[in-house]
């Protein structure tokens, strides 16, 4: 069993409420997506072919003795099968997933954090497909996580708005502005001017932005 790899490496949680939290990052290769503002296009590209022993002995190698989380991100890391993957590394670690959050897989239910995305009209991909929005809330509602929506406008606000009054937004949902687009001052007014009517709600920033780290 091999998964397309585009890099491993260990570094500082940057987003959502694992924020800060040290972490060994999988990023595997490939998506189903191609977002206007993507800042891993590198990712889209093939990546290196490893079996699932070969990644699993890498994050042990990058891991500093005390970390306790592996993150599989991309691209889009629902778009392989990561099943053995994370049956590889569960022993080791806490594993959490970031997604797209166009896709559904029975995996997501071993996962001990979800991190989904809800795509707002300036990605170029809006979220249209509730069925699959509501599994994934039923997924986080299991286990633990969050949506996550980047915002480059007042429309994708609006969009966002127009979303949680659709869908039960019953789990934590994470906002956060788009790097080099709008700030995080424009996005705070936003919450401030007119807040979402959703209970668990963080407006945040990327760390790994502010701190230049990876
Ligand atoms: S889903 Fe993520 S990795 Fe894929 S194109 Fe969009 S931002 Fe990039």
């Amino acid at each position: 069993m091999s998964l397309e790899v585009s890099e491993i490496f260990f570094s500082l949680n940057g987003e959502g409420l694992l924020m800060g939290v040290p972490t060994l990052f999988v990023r595997l290769s490939g998506c189903n997506l191609r977002c206007t503002w993507c800042d891993t296009t590198y990712a889209w590209d093939p990546g290196r072919s490893l079996s699932v022993d070969q990644i699993k002995n890498q994050v042990l190698e990058k891991d500093n003795g005390h970390c306790q989380w592996a993150l599989l991100t991309g691209g889009e890391p629902l778009i392989q099968d990561v099943r053995p993957l994370v049956d590889a590394l569960k022993p080791h670690y806490k594993i959490a997933i970031e997604t797209n959050g166009s896709l559904y897989r029975e995996v997501l239910h071993d996962m001990d954090f979800i991190s989904a995305d809800i795509k707002p009209p300036s990605s170029g991909n809006p979220t249209t497909e509730y069925g699959t929005l509501t599994k994934i809330i039923d997924a986080i509602t299991e286990r633990s996580g969050q949506l996550k929506a980047i915002i480059a406008s007042r429309e994708d606000y609006a969009f966002i708005r127009a979303l949680t009054r659709e869908c039960d937004i019953t789990v934590p949902l994470v906002l956060q502005p788009c790097w080099g687009s709008v700030t995080y001052d424009f996005l705070c007014n936003l919450y401030l001017e007119s807040p979402l009517p959703v209970e668990s709600i963080r407006i945040l920033t990327q760390l790994h932005k502010i701190g230049n780290i990876k």
